[in-house]
């Protein structure tokens, strides 16, 4: 008997698992709460970052195999429930990443002008659930909290040239948001020193090729950093020493790397009013920890973006690791005929390709529990049954010859325009793009 997967989530740990249980002779239902595939390969990665995008081809050929399916538009929760996708398939693999950001307890943190860069990437990015958000880039100077490459995305997506924006999918509505926007400064606020940021180096170093945009570091800080303790953390550092060195060119626009920080208060007039500054602790290092000095800095700003890495969000009657705020899982096993995979498994860490990895360890377990014979019992597993329950349950799901239809109508968008696709950016066009009649 053909054993059969519900994966729920088509980002890269979803895909990646679809592939390889596929190579094992299993079928495959990919799941998606939106009507697009590829996760934050679509929502996340940043717009002038095409290469990274380009792994999408690689999901493609996945999809092109036989016993592969797509849901689309179809959420865990809302659409469907656990229980009955166990009623229906061997396994159900959650690759549902991780939906909530973290949060910095502070005061202020939710004043209008502070945002979460999820909301952001997600908007510039042309997420449906996001599309609608107002950013005030009316400010002059921004602050971005966090030293991953989350919040060195943003701090470049902010000081773009319109040039360098032009030829990328970023959303029609950011591209004119960021027209308009006035920020013409930006801090990156790291708690650690430089030796401790999260950064990778081509991230570090394209901060020093922007366009328009000096990068300023202070020598002093730099001078001061501990002994890097991995070769990316050396590299970054060295780094970041050229750039404490170097001479500004002044351009119209910079970003600064200041360490030693940490957010205590987001300011702003009344007790809601909008952001005009961060009041921050000087830090300094022990034992590799920020510990405050008793100092303290306002850093005078109109736009905070908090970029302190993500949470998962429980899913019903699942077990749950509260302090890790994951699934609680053994090396992907969740429970009988259930298991975890990307994220949502090991928590927000990693690239896109620490996914595949990630996923045989997951699809490793559920083949020792189909050799032993421990999988799920679904009672209703007929694939054509399937199809039927759900496309009475969501009708306009899209499928994955919609979502091609969705992607033939982004690219053509963009041809003319010489950029790789004009997003479709609500549920509505979306749907309607991927809605398939028998006449097409
Ligand atoms: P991240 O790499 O975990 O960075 C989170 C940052 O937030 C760290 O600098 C952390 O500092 C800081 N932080 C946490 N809590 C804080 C607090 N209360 N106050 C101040 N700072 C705080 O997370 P991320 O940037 O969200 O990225 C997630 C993953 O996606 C990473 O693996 C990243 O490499 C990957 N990613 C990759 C790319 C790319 O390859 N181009 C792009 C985007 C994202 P501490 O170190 O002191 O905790």
């Amino acid at each position: 008997m053909t054993h059969r997967a519900a994966v729920i989530g088509a980002g890269p740990a979803g895909f990646y698992t679809t592939d390889q249980l596929l190579g094992a002779g299993w079928e495959v239902d990919l799941y998606d709460a939106l009507p697009t595939p590829f996760g934050l390969v679509r929502s996340g990665v940043a717009p002038d970052h095409p290469k990274l995008k380009s792994v999408t081809r690689i999901y493609e050929k996945t999809a092109a195999k036989p016993g592969f399916r797509f849901f689309g538009g179809v959420e865990l929760g809302r659409d469907v429930t656990r229980e009955e996708l166990l009623e229906r398939y061997h396994a159900v693999v959650y690759a549902v990443g991780t939906a909530d950001d973290n949060r910095l307890g502070i005061p202020g943190e939710d004043r209008p002008g502070s945002y979460s860069a999820t909301e952001f990437v997600a908007w510039y990015n042309g997420h449906p659930e996001y599309c609608g958000h107002r950013f005030d880039l009316s400010g002059g100077r921004a602050v971005v909290i966090g030293n991953g490459n989350v919040a060195i995305d943003v701090a470049r997506m902010l000081v773009l040239d319109p040039s360098e924006l032009a030829p990328t999918d970023t959303a029609d509505h950011a591209i004119e948001g960021f027209a308009s926007s006035t920020v013409d400064e930006v801090i990156l606020l790291g708690r650690r020193g430089p030796a401790q940021a999260s950064f990778t180096n081509p991230e570090v170093r394209e901060l020093g090729e922007l366009l328009r945009a000096d990068v300023v570091c202070d020598p002093a800080q730099v001078a001061e950093a501990t002994e890097p303790e991995t070769p990316t953390a050396r590299r970054n550092v060295e780094m970041f020493r050229d750039y404490a060195e170097r001479e500004p060119q002044g351009k119209s626009h910079r970003i600064e790397l200041r360490f030693l920080r940490s957010p205590i208060e987001i300011l702003g007039e009344g007790e809601d009013g909008p952001v005009t500054g961060v009041r921050v602790s000087v830090n300094r290092l022990e034992g590799g920890r920020a510990v405050p000095t008793g100092e303290e800095e306002v850093i005078e700003c109109g736009l905070v973006l908090r970029s302190i890495g993500y949470r998962g969000r429980p899913l019903d009657g699942l077990p749950w690791d509260e302090k890790r705020g994951l699934i609680a899982n053994e090396r992907g096993r969740v429970g009988p005929g259930e298991y975890c995979v990307g994220w949502i498994k090991r928590g927000p860490s990693g690239v896109i390709g620490t996914n595949k990895k990630d996923a045989a360890d997951t699809v490793a377990r559920i083949l020792e529990d189909e050799q032993a014979g421990t999988l799920g019992t679904p009672t209703d597993a007929d694939p054509d049954a399937v199809a039927a329950w759900l496309t009475e349950r969501v009708p306009d799901a899209v499928t994955w010859e919609g979502w091609q239809a969705i992607d033939a109508a982004e690219r053509a968008a963009g041809e003319p325009q010489g950029r790789p696709r004009v997003k479709l950016v609500t549920l509505e066009a979306l749907r309607e793009a991927g809605r398939l009649t028998p006449a097409r």
